[in-house]
């Protein structure tokens, strides 16, 4: 029996988990659970899992989630330290991190301090944090199941495999909704249009982070913290069906791909049952349906976000970390209408030229020092495109 904690459990990866959760009972306790503002939901989930406790994170509604499970038993957290002590709670031995952006680095820590089992979709915890990440957890005995269909494909194909006889990785990339799109045209693409992903449904962060493609630059700074491969050993390639999730390319010259339909509860699940496999088949390809599967080059010009993610990386420090705070801020922006989507990579660009000059207070990375730099950079991107802080 898995005793979980989902954080983000109202979101797109954590509806999909309490789904597999409701089918495999005997399998799964949920312990723990946390939302940021959908408290009806997270009310529905609380009644019907019965978790020991419950977390919003935002303090102001945190009097009607009380209200809400008066007498139901359930525990409800303070709103400050919510995630760290959901995470944490007596009894957990399993995380499921689906909570979106930098907001989950200290809940990741924590878990995987705990010596845990991290079943992670938060890929910016590593993103940001990877630096403290990978040795805590060397150290605590935590695993880290990846739960992005790309790093689970790579983890799956790495099974029985010694790390040694890797010559490379392939991400595989839908491309996203601008695929093939002119570049001169960027800028008159609308929230609607940027969120309408031709392959998978998510929540919005990730979705426009898909669009302008610097999802997969993410991913590849995960990839890079999760198999210990040099950047230039990770490799993009453009797939528009995703079905191959990621491929390893071995020394030998033998490639093993994982492939699937696009659906995140078979990563999700895998993440929970590893090294076993449950029964439950969640869809699978019909190979008549399939004409074909097709590859072409990522275009760098018209995506600088995935040439940014690779400059981040290769430089380290603090410029995943700017790279990913800036780019949640003008996503935020984009989305509340108040730039275009070709500001999105000019801000990110223009944030991590200027973050040279920005040390942190300390050079030395730390929770502490991360979080100052995950703040100057919203503040410079805000300040660059001359919006106020309200
Ligand atoms: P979402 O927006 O649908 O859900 C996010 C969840 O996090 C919600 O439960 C929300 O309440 C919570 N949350 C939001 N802001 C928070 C904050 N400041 N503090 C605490 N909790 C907060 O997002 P999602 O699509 O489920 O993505 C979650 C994570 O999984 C992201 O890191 C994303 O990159 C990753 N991921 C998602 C998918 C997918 O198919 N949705 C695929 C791969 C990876
Ligand atoms: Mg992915």
């Amino acid at each position: 029996m898995r005793n979980v904690a989902v954080l983000g459990s109202t979101g797109s990866i954590g509806t999909q988990t309490l789904e597999i959760a409701r089918l495999e009972r005997d399998r799964i306790n949920i312990v723990s659970l946390t939302a940021h503002s959908n408290v009806q939901l997270l009310v529905k989930q609380a009644r019907e899992f019965r978790p020991t406790c419950v977390s919003i994170t935002t303090e102001s509604l945190r009097d009607s989630l009380k209200i809400e499970l008066n007498g139901t038993g359930v525990e409800v957290l303070s709103a400050g330290d919510g995630l760290i002590d959901a995470a944490t709670a007596p009894g957990v031995d399993t995380v499921v991190c689906a909570v979106v952006g930098s907001a989950g680095v200290r809940a990741t820590m924590a878990a995987v301090n705990a010596g845990h089992r991290i079943a992670l979709a938060n890929k910016e915890s590593l993103v940001v944090a990877g630096e403290l990440i990978i040795p805590l957890a060397r150290q605590s005995g935590a695993e880290i199941i990846p739960v992005d269909s790309e790093h689970s494909a790579i983890f799956q194909c790495l099974v029985g495999e010694d790390a040694g006889s890797i010559d490379h990785l392939v991400l595989t990339a839908s491309g996203g909704p601008f695929r093939g799109r002119a570049a001169d045209s960027f800028h008159t693409i609308t929230r609607e249009e940027a969120l309408a992903h031709p392959t998978w449904d998510m929540g919005d962060k990730i979705t426009i982070d898909s669009a302008t493609l610097m999802n997969k630059g993410l991913e590849v700074i995960e990839a890079f913290w999760l198999f210990n491969l040099p950047v230039n050993q990770i490799r993009v390639v453009v797939h528009p069906q995703s079905i191959i999730h990621s491929m390893v390319a071995f020394k030998d010259g033998s490639i093993k791909a994982q492939l699937g339909m696009p659906d995140m509860k078979l990563p999700i699940q895998y993440a929970l049952s590893f090294p076993d496999r449950w029964n439950q088949a969640h869809s699978t390809v019909d190979w008549t349906e399939l004409s074909a599967l097709t590859f072409e080059k990522p275009d760098l010009d018209a995506f600088p976000c995935l040439r940014l993610a690779y400059e981040a990386i290769s430089e380290r420090g603090f410029a995943p970390a700017v790279l990913n705070a800036s780019n949640e801020q003008a996503v935020t922006l984009f989305l509340e209408n108040e730039i275009g989507f070709s500001m999105i990579p000019e801000l990110v660009e223009r944030v991590l030229s200027d973050s040279g000059g920005e040390p942190s207070s300390s050079t030395t990375i730390t929770l502490d020092s991360l979080s100052e730099m995950d703040s100057w950079a919203r503040r410079r991107t805000k300040e660059l495109c001359g919006v106020r802080d309200h």
